[in-house]
């Protein structure tokens, strides 16, 4: 392997590390722990199971955590006075509304009803706006783009004047990533390309990227010889291509396979993000990351 591994595990632990000592130094001179309400409607096993990998993680901070689990048969304007509730409660600074919702509920009028400066997910227009404008007006990065910069900067490849090519454009990954490594900023100033299905040339794009982001959801995608040599590669798809019985709990479990053949291209890159292991690690860590933010911003020391 000529790679370096990008390790999402260890960045994270090493970045909940650092904010731990954050949280103990404000609740030591400020008296207050950063609040995140958790909004799960219905029994989905999938949301269930994201839900609480975010609540004990906001735990293990020390963060005061609200479950607030509601019936499949909750009605839409039972749900905004819910979010209504906590977008004044000032013990909380962060409002998660985990998706998918009932098809019943309209998902676009639910997240923007979140106060923007409680939208820990970033993905409220207002904070997309902010991004887009960049600068000190930015509040919330959405979590896994944040994390994507945070395992690039990381890893110490140099982001500025890099040639950034983006495959995929999608709300939450790819056109975020995008804005945040074309920002005017420390860790950003690239020049970024955005590819999805409609682009005329893939490889073409690929082949000149120093950073290569993909995320496309297409198992095998990019192919080891679109990647230039020393390049960093994100891979951000994650695709169950089957089953295995896993060897520490003799239950079955997927397949995970990346939208970059990895052993392939290890031999290739600079920089290499695993699947799983790499990006999926850092989404919840910048959750915590934007949640203490929030209180931050609360407290006038952002
Ligand atoms: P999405 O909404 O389905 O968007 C996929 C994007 O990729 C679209 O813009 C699409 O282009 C483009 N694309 C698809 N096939 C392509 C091809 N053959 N050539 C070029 N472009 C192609 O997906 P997403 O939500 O961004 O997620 C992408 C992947 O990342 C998925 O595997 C998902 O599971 C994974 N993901 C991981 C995390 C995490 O690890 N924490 C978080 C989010 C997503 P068009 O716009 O032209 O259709």
């Amino acid at each position: 392997m000529t790679a370096k591994l990008i390790k999402g595990t260890e960045i994270r632990d090493e970045i909940l590390k650092e904010l731990k000592v954050e949280v103990d130094k404000i609740k030591e001179e400020h008296g207050v722990v950063p609040g995140l309400v958790t909004i799960l409607v219905g029994e989905d096993p999938a949301s269930i199971s994201y839900v609480t990998s975010k609540i004990r993680t906001a735990q293990n901070l020390g963060y005061k955590e609200i479950q607030d689990n509601q019936s499949v048969e909750i009605k839409e304007e039972e749900l905004l006075s819910l979010i209504d509730k906590y977008n004044k409660d000032d013990s909380i600074h962060g409002i998660l509304v985990q998706l998918p919702l009932p098809k019943h509920i309209d998902e676009k009028k639910i997240l923007n009803a979140i106060d923007p400066d409680k939208d820990v997910d970033g993905f409220h227009p207002v904070n997309v706006g902010r991004l887009m404008i960049g600068g000190g007006e930015v509040k919330f990065l959405p979590c896994t783009p944040a994390g994507i910069q945070e395992l690039i900067v990381r890893s110490g490849m140099e982001i500025e004047g890099a040639e950034v090519v983006v495959v995929g454009r999608s709300n939450i990954v790819g056109k975020p990533i995008a804005n945040i490594l074309l920002q005017k900023a420390k860790g950003a100033n690239a020049t970024v390309t955005v590819a999805h299905t409609r682009t005329k040339d893939l490889a073409f794009h690929c082949k000149r990227a120093d950073i290569l982001v993909v995320a496309a959801g297409v198992p095998g995608l990019v192919k080891p010889e679109w990647i230039k040599p020393g390049a960093c590669v994100i891979d951000v798809g994650v695709n169950r291509v089957g089953e295995k019985i896993s060897e520490k709990t003799g239950k079955k479990i997927a397949i995970l396979k990346g939208d970059v053949d990895f052993d392939e291209a290890k031999e290739i890159a600079g920089y290499i993000t695993p699947v799983p292991g790499g990006v999926g690690p850092m989404t919840i860590t910048m959750l915590m990351r934007n949640t203490l933010r929030s209180l931050k911003f609360h407290l006038g020391i952002a």
